[in-house]
């Protein structure tokens, strides 16, 4: 069975590398019909706060990845690790360091003069005697003093780790008893059988030292898989400056959750070259071990692409929905489905979606300038209120088909060009030149309204020329 794990630290939003290895972790999970687990690493009172962990909950949600069980929230398991420290102390792989901030302030100057990698230098390590009054100790871990720390990592293979570069007797519960982040994710990573740790490389210099507290509690090791980072189009770690970074941002923008998960898995692995991926594709393909071993670099119009591939297949129903959140609602609309139809291909994201789906629905308020001196100029009003008599005359038309025969015919009379009346009626139903099919427009719109729209148009630039 496979069981992996999202463990977020609850420090500010989630992060978009944050989704991608959360990501990863789901699909190999649900590849192997494993589990996929949500822990919130929240042991850091001072770091950690329950709104960042609420943000995270709420984003992790939008995206609609389900997890196993309840999430699991670390700050609740205080009591676990304790009695971990308390076994290795009582085993005597641990012990009390008594060493005071100034003693250690000047090791550490000592070493950095003598260019000694500063490290602790395990003067407790075997200490028998009287312990310093007035210091609570710390306990540290008794790690190897040489040799190497390996492990076969499923994307970069082979890791070692050389003791004396990089080692010491480090701490795994603080002089106020509080366990070290190091600590309480081994603990749980065990407890929680978890067998295929997904996760950035940043923290691959993390995992010597995990393996160094599986093996003084005889948990099973699991397999690592360290991916490689996002990085911005220098080659440099991805700032807010290149792009959100705060998952929520990207629903603010109008993308999709599929959309980000299909761009995200593409981000560092691939198959073939596919670019659109379901969710059951995602799972049915992917493997951490195809993971690229370089840097991904992230990229904006991508996901653009990938957003606007995903509004041209997605339900209507779906699509009026997503609309809500940003303040349209067309439930009530009778053309709604025609107008999602007309527009679906035209919008890049659901933010652009419902700034055309409002400007077709609404009258307009206001009239784009510079496509009235472009367009309502010669006979344009005149033409625009005999085609309204025309409209009238002929009484409702129910399809675009209609209005466009109506259309040109009235055209033909008149020795028009479409090109005469298209632009005016486009300013007068959505109030720029910019729409789809005029005559989509007008039959979403509808016969009464495109009437009355011609008519606020007319009477607009009536009381403008008078
Ligand atoms: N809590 C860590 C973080 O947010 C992740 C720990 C892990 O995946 O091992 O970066």
């Amino acid at each position: 069975m496979v069981i992996t794990r999202f463990a977020p630290s609850p420090t500010g939003y989630l992060h978009i590398g944050g989704l991608r290895t959360a990501l990863y972790s789901y699909l190999w999970s649900k590849k192997n019909s494993g589990k996929f687990l949500l822990r919130i690493e929240d042991t850091d009172l001072k770091r950690n706060s329950k709104e960042a962990a609420f943000a995270i909950e709420n984003a992790f949600a939008w995206t609609n990845l389900s997890h196993d069980g309840k999430i699991i929230y670390q700050s609740t398991r205080f009591d676990i690790y304790k009695s971990y420290v308390k076994q290795l102390l009582d085993e005597g792989k641990a012990y009390k360091c008594y060493m005071t901030k100034e003693e250690l302030d000047s090791l550490r100057t000592f070493q950095m003069a003598n260019k000694i990698r500063p490290h602790y230098d395990g003067r407790y390590r075997d200490f028998k005697g009287v312990p310093p009054k007035g210091v609570e100790p710390v306990i540290r871990i008794k790690a190897p003093l040489d040799g190497e720390i390996s492990f076969v990592d499923g994307i970069k293979g082979e890791v070692h780790f050389n003791v004396k570069d990089m080692l010491d007797d480090f701490i795994i519960a603080r002089s106020d008893g509080t366990p070290t982040y190091n600590f309480v994710v081994t603990i749980d990573d065990a407890l929680m059988n978890i067998t295929d740790v997904i996760r950035g490389d940043d923290h691959l210099s993390n995992t010597p030292k995990q393996i160094v507290i599986y093996e003084a509690l005889g948990f099973e090791i699991p397999k690592f898989y360290h991916v490689p980072m996002i990085l911005n189009n220098q080659g440099k770690k991805l700032s807010k400056r290149d792009g959100a970074l705060d998952v929520m941002e990207y629903k603010n923008e109008g993308y999709l959750p599929e959309a980000l998960l299909n761009f995200l898995v593409r981000l560092g692995w691939s198959h073939g070259d596919q670019e659109i991926f379901s969710l059951e594709e995602m799972i049915e393909f992917f493997d951490p071990s195809d993971i690229n071993k370089s840097a991904s670099a992230y990229n904006e119009e991508k996901l653009m692409w990938i957003n606007s591939q995903y509004i041209k297949k997605l339900s209507s129903e779906r699509l009026i929905k997503e609309l809500e959140y940003f303040d349209v609602s067309i439930e009530n609309f009778p053309k709604k489905e025609e107008l999602i139809d007309v527009l679906r291909d035209r919008a890049k994201t659901i933010k652009e979606l419902a700034v055309m789906v409002s400007n077709i629905v609404n009258e307009p308020t206001n009239y784009d300038e510079k496509a009235c001196k472009k367009f309502i100029k010669g006979d344009a009003l005149k033409n625009l209120a005999a085609f309204r008599e025309t409209l009238e005359a002929h009484g409702e038309c129910k399809s675009s088909e209609e209005f466009e025969i109506l259309a040109k015919k009235f055209l033909e009379e008149r020795g028009l060009k479409l090109k005469d009346l298209a632009q005016p009626i486009r300013i007068a139903m959505v109030g720029s030149a910019v729409s789809p099919s005029v005559f989509e427009v007008l039959n979403i719109v509808g016969y009464k309204n495109v009437i009355a729209r011609i008519e606020k148009l007319l009477k607009h630039k009536g009381e403008e020329n008078e």
